[in-house]
């Protein structure tokens, strides 16, 4: 029987990783499935463009793992047995289970409401495609008339509101942030965003927390309501609440506990990469969620399934955290570098070379995915036995 590995999730961090995995291990033994809840690899950095009203290129799976082997099963994941070393699967054809002899978690992260009542019902996220795709609706239908409130001051909340009042100049656009907008920022670079912000007119309320938020209006801690058409939650991300349920063991925040080689800390055949590990990077801090941390846990975590497997040396990928690109629309964007102990340099890429940049590594970052081992030979590596495995894990 060939050796069962599941990837779940086909993000950037899972289409990768079993891409890259079909191109190095042998057919004979080993198979490969990945379940996604999408047909299509879904360009998450571009889910505000597709909100704002633009239309991304469709990617399918299938042409995506042309020729791998690869087994794809689009079903959303409804659960995880770490314990049994099984996975729930739902389609419109009902509920499977699938077995596995390991497992690459690759889910994700979704919109975090941090409890705030109203969130769920009542406001739009950007997270997934089609939460992007509710909002686009709504947008739609408000026209030339109406208010968007984005809520944060991150990233997310950042290319959102951008967007969207690049996209939609009839809106009037704000923004609520409990801190400041883009206060991590060097000098440069926030005056270069607050320049952005205000020259798409948007309005800036800073220090206000959304304590409720309701169909048409946003209420602050303090009592402040603001009325909205169209409440966009952008105050961070969080990891699916599968995670925690499956018996892995998960910090206080859900993201799974993993080794350096991306390893489940309770459960050694699980491994993680994306959002949803939780490991700490080259500078002693947690990795923050994001496409370049994606990028290099897939990398450490098919190195330590290959190596495992296989009983090969496991090569060391640098989980190192530089810096964020930050598009402001289509045609600016701030490219903010950050030092050992992720503290932003004083120096930041802006403008129009900024936003060039920012394409160029998001078109590098979905090539990737169909040329996973960047043009190097791929292999065949075979499954080693149990005793051989522990014959190297001795020697090592
Ligand atoms: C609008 C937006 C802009 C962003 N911009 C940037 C940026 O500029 N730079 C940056 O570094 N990061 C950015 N991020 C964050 C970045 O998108 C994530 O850090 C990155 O996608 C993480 O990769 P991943 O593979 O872990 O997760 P994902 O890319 O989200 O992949 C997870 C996959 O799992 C699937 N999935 C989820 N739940 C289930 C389920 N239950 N069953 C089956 N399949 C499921 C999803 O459909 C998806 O295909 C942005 C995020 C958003 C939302």
């Amino acid at each position: 029987m060939k050796h069962r590995i599941v990837v779940l999730g086909a993000g950037y961090a899972g289409a990768f990783s079993a891409g890259y995995l079909a191109r190095q291990l042998h057919s004979d033994d080993f198979e490969i499935t990945v379940v996604n809840a999408e047909p299509d690899f879904v360009e998450r950095l571009r889910l505000h463009q597709l909100a704002a009203g633009q239309d991304l290129r469709h990617r399918p799976l299938e042409q995506v793992f042309a020729g791998t082997g690869i087994r794809l099963r689009p079903a959303r994941v409804t659960d995880v047995d770490a314990g049994h070393r099984t996975v729930t699967v739902a389609d419109g054809e009902g509920i499977d289970r699938l077995e596995y002899d390991t497992l690459l978690y690759a889910l994700g992260s979704t919109a975090a409401d941090h409890g705030v009542p109203g969130v769920r019902e009542h406001a739009f996220h950007v997270a997934a495609r089609p939460s992007a795709l509710r909002l686009r609706a709504r947008l739609d239908e408000l026209g030339e008339d109406g208010r968007v409130l984005v809520v944060g001051g991150n990233l997310t909340a950042i290319e959102a509101a951008t967007e969207i009042a690049e996209s939609r100049a009839g809106l009037r656009v704000g923004l609520a942030t409990s801190g400041e907008l883009g206060g991590w920022l060097g000098p440069k670079a926030r005056r270069h965003l607050l320049r952005a912000f205000d020259r798409f007119g948007i309005t800036v309320h800073e220090h206000t927390t959304i304590a409720r938020v309701e169909e048409a209006v946003a209420v602050a801690a303090d009592g402040t309501a603001f009325a909205s058409d169209a409440t966009v939650w952008a105050a961070g991300f969080a990891v699916h609440p599968i995670a925690a349920a499956s018996g892995l063991e998960v910090e206080p925040n859900g993201q799974i506990t993993v080794d350096r080689q991306m390893r489940s800390v309770s459960h050694p055949d699980v491994y993680v990469a994306g959002d949803s590990a939780f490991v700490i990077g080259e500078n002693g801090r947690p990795l923050p969620m994001s496409c370049a941390s994606a990028g290099s846990t897939s990398m450490q975590a098919t190195a330590a399934i290959i190596g495992d497997r296989t009983g090969r040396k496991i090569s060391t990928t640098a989980l190192s955290y530089v810096g964020n690109h930050i598009s402001l629309g289509r045609k600016d964007g701030i490219f903010q570098l950050v030092d050992g102990d992720a503290r932003s340099k004083s120096w930041a890429l802006r403008g129009r070379t900024a936003a060039r940049v920012k394409s160029a590594i998001l078109e590098t970052a979905a090539w990737s995915l169909s040329h996973p081992t960047f043009g190097r030979p791929s292999h065949k590596y075979r499954l080693a036995t149990a005793r051989e495995r522990s014959l190297d894990v001795v020697a090592a």
